[in-house]
């Protein structure tokens, strides 16, 4: 909320574009220009990724670019909240013995990556849905699909914005790993952005393989543009011990936005 306060003073614009599923607000934050092509970054759609909006929110208040870019810095309050403060931090009773029921009664929520209904929001979009190579059609701590692609709140939310904005890039901010994902299936559309990324970050390029009814997955099928999944962190930290690197996290990835901008107006005028 801090960072928040410091991109408002900065002249940017804080919205809210959505709810979760325990009524808390979805931030959204852009800055630069509406016109020519608009990018989209967005993180901690997994629980025990939330590290990932410290890190996203300093790449926004260190952008002075022209092109638009539209952030959505915690697309899951929920989940984060309760990997990070646990089962105190679910104000719901029902959704309180929900939660620990799936997490086997245990009160460490550390590793948990769906929202409060269990569903896992990176697998609930409509592209080869369930499908997945991991995926569950149980709720779960992670991995579960949903009943049908975007019925959570917190995906709806993100996938209408989408539509909405309509961005020539889409960056999906992830944890952890240090690899860099593009592509859907057979689609790699504009290679070259990804390649960039790798280059300035040292992380290194993938094409995905084996998952499905990911954000970026629903982005590159609808769109044929570039959709870029970042996993940032080393593996051998926990999830939790990533908060003291965000910092250093943010260094690696200081000139994300700035190569995003030159692509995005080679992509707007074709
Ligand atoms: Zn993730």
């Amino acid at each position: 909320m801090q960072k928040l306060e410091v991109l408002r003073g900065q002249g940017a614009r804080v919205f809210v574009v959505g709810y979760s599923v325990l009524g808390r607000p979805i931030y959204g934050v852009f800055k630069g220009s509406f016109s020519g092509g608009q990018v989209l970054l967005q993180a901690a759609m997994h629980a025990r990724e939330g590290v990932t909006t410290p890190v996203v929110l300093s790449m926004m208040e260190n952008y002075l670019g022209e092109a638009g870019v539209w952030c959505l810095p915690m697309v899951n309050p929920d989940g984060v909240l309760l990997a990070n403060e646990g089962i105190s931090s679910v104000d719901d009773e029902e959704k309180r013995a929900y939660v620990l029921d799936i997490n086997g009664g245990s009160e460490d929520f550390s590793l948990w990556k769906a929202n409060i209904n269990a569903v896992d929001l990176n697998v609930n979009f409509p592209a080869k849905w369930g499908t997945g190579g991991q995926n569950v059609t149980y709720p779960a701590p992670g991995n579960y699909i949903g009943e049908y692609p975007l019925d959570q709140p917190e995906s709806r939310a993100l996938a209408d914005f989408t539509l909405k904005i309509q961005p020539r890039i889409t960056l999906s901010y992830h944890a952890k790993g240090e690899v860099i994902y593009k592509g859907f299936e057979c689609a790699d559309p504009y290679p070259e952005l990804a390649q960039s990324l790798g280059e300035s970050t040292g992380y290194g390029v993938f094409t995905s393989g084996g998952s499905a009814g990911g954000y970026k997955d629903w982005f590159v099928t609808t769109t044929y543009l570039p959709g870029v999944t970042v996993e940032v962190g080393e593996s051998a930290a926990s999830y939790r011990e990533l908060y003291a690197q965000a910092g250093d996290i943010y260094a690696r990835n200081a000139q994300v936005l700035d190569i995003c901008a030159r692509f995005v107006q080679d992509i707007f005028n074709g």
